[in-house]
């Protein structure tokens, strides 16, 4: 009932619509009812011979339809209007939903679980909404018209069908309950279709390279095949309730035709009156059959509603600081910080204590699984720590609104993700979009983007294809650091932001990469240590601690991991042929 409140609200704004549509559908029901007043009038006409109305007759069919189209229009169009308006406005709600959800919100769900509620749960949405209301109103009020002229007609045989009611309502019920639980079923198989295929489109390399193809078509099978048999066991508990009802309904019109032919009872109508009075009745038994199939479209709707509230409801990521950041200096402090992904999971980060200087250099080093990343992802507040805090100029980040917070920071990650559009778009993505063409340019050829840009067709016109399938994995991450240029944002954080260049572009970035550096506080997480040589100070992170800090010399000096680490890396890059380059690796 709650969920049914709430969708309504979403109805609710579009009372004009609605009322057009309640109008098209009482003028539906009057010339449904209208029609069985027809058929009197003929019979009685011919019974008594007075041919000369034959005209009247003629003209009031076509009328009675000509209105009736009229109804069918507007009660159709009207209600079409508010679904349409109501799913719009649904996805737009999830979709912007989205937009907040917190990041582990994102690690929990399946993306195609998502997309599914966007296309397909929506959609089921309007049954509930507004196909149930549409059935309502017109074979309600058909119903009530129909049950009113015969009222009108013979009371006394028109009670009968008040006895049929209550069987009816049980079927009614039984067959509802079933179909909120296979409705849910159904969404969820859907979900599944969608994740198994993006999966094995995404993967299609891997697939086809490990002979994943059969298997891939197994899990395809098995979820198309759920959704198959869901499906089925809808279409079944629909077409057994609807004979049923169809029965109970031809079972009256049985008993009132024995009945009313009763010669005491016939003779209160005339023949017209009398064969109206069972057309009326058995013109009542599509509206009663398609009246309960509304409950079940409730259902279906109900269970798409709950799932799509469900999101809607989860807690946003939180933004309650108030501070703007202006003027940023860029000063960090970590303070007894620890952190864990789940309540319940492992410690991620242990107590890390750490002064950060404004515009100074950190880079984090150590094996992977040992925190960098996490310890990177805290200062967006993509997660809050667990215990302890950050500050930024002093103040501890959740003070800060987030949209302020992340304005002041660029990043760039291993993985990255490019949009649909441009290259000269995907550099000037999002806030930046009215960055002028000289900004984009001198950004793109800070981050040598031009080299390769030039080459193509359209310089940085060129479209880069959906995530960039087009571009080399180093071509990618070169826009992504001109993005992160073009930001110019006090703080930048690098993680593995060169690592799939090869050894000579790396070089050419690194030194652009230094010069965005200067004057801004900078977090550098990479693999290769040759790349963050000269940070101010590098932290050798083991198991979400630091182990070791201090620059490079220092810690050489130290002899202890970071030491080692470089030798070993040394050692390995002394091995590699100095005429052959790395290639270009994703
Ligand atoms: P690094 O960047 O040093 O390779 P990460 O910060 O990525 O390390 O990971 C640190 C630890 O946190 C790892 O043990 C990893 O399994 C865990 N971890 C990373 N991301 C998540 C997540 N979204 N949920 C749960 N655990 C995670």
């Amino acid at each position: 009932m709650q969920v049914y409140l709430r969708l309504l609200q979403y109805v609710k704004q579009y009372w004009p619509a609605f009322i057009v549509s309640v109008v098209g559908f009482v003028i539906y029901a009057v010339s449904q009812t209208a029609s069985a007043k027809w058929l009197e009038a003929f019979v009685d006409t011919v019974e008594r011979g007075a041919f000369e109305d034959r005209i009247w007759l003629a003209l009031a069919i076509l009328g009675i339809f000509f209105i009736r189209g009229i109804g069918t229009f507007l009660g159709n169009y009207g209600l079409a209007y508010v679904a349409r308006y109501v799913i719009h406005n649904l996805r737009l709600d999830l979709f912007k939903h989205l937009m907040i959800l917190p990041s582990s919100y994102y690690h929990k769900s399946s993306s195609g679980e998502l997309l599914a509620k966007l296309t397909y749960n929506v959609e089921q949405v309007t049954g509930a909404a507004t196909n149930a209301l549409k059935i309502a109103l017109r074979e309600g009020l058909t119903v009530i018209g129909l049950f009113g002229y015969m009222l009108y007609l013979n009371w006394k045989l028109t009670l009968l069908f008040l006895v049929i009611g209550p069987i009816v309502g049980a079927i009614v019920g039984i067959a509802a309950r079933r179909m909120r639980g296979i409705s849910r079923n159904v969404q969820k198989s859907v979900g599944d279709i969608t994740s198994s295929a993006a999966e094995a489109i995404k993967g299609y390399q891997v697939v086809r390279i490990f002979g994943g193809s059969q298997l891939e078509i197994d899990q395809f099978t098995d979820v198309s095949q759920q959704n198959r048999r869901q499906t089925m066991k809808m279409v079944v508990t629909q077409s057994v309730t609807t004979p049923i009802v169809q029965m109970l309904v031809a079972g009256v019109i049985a008993l009132m035709t024995f009945l009313a032919m009763d010669p005491d009872l016939i003779q209160e109508m005339s023949t017209g009156q009398f064969i109206a009075f069972i057309s009326a009745a058995a013109l009542m038994a599509k509206p009663v059959r398609s009246l309960t199939e509304i409950s079940s479209m409730i259902q279906k709707g109900l269970a798409a509603s709950e799932s799509v509230f469900d999101v809607v409801d989860t807690e946003p990521e939180k933004d309650s600081g108030t501070l703007k950041l202006e003027n940023v200096r860029g000063a960090l402090q970590f303070d007894h910080l620890s952190f864990t992904y789940d309540s319940d999971g492992k410690t991620v980060l242990n107590d890390i204590n750490l002064n950060v200087a404004p515009g100074e250099t950190i880079a984090l080093v150590g094996k992977s699984g040992s925190g960098k990343s996490t310890l990177a992802g805290l200062l967006p507040r993509f997660y809050d720590a667990s215990e302890g805090e950050i500050l930024l100029d002093g103040h501890n980040i959740q003070e800060y609104s987030l949209a302020s917070l992340r304005n002041q920071i660029a990043l760039v990650n291993q993985q990255v993700i490019l949009f649909n559009g441009s290259i000269a778009e995907n550099i000037a993505y999002g806030a930046m979009a009215n960055c002028s063409r000289e900004q984009i340019e001198s950004a793109a050829q800070a981050a040598h983007v031009t080299e390769f840009a030039n080459n193509l067709p359209e310089g940085l016109d060129t479209l880069v294809g959906e995530n960039g399938t087009l571009l080399s994995g180093g071509q990618r991450q070169r826009i992504a650091i001109a993005r992160a240029i073009l930001k110019d944002a006090p703080i930048l954080i690098l993680d593995e932001a060169t690592s799939a260049l090869d050894t000579e572009s790396e070089r050419h970035i690194q030194d652009a990469l230094e010069n965005v550096m200067q004057g801004r506080t900078t977090i550098v997480i990479a693999h290769r240590l040759s790349t963050i040589e000269n940070a101010d100070r590098i932290m050798v992170m083991d198991a979400g601690r630091i182990l070791e800090q201090g620059c490079h010399a220092e810690l050489l000096q130290q002899n202890g991991i970071y030491a080692n680490l470089y030798q070993l890396q040394f050692s390995e890059t002394a091995d590699l042929p100095a005429t052959k380059q790395q290639p270009d690796q994703e």
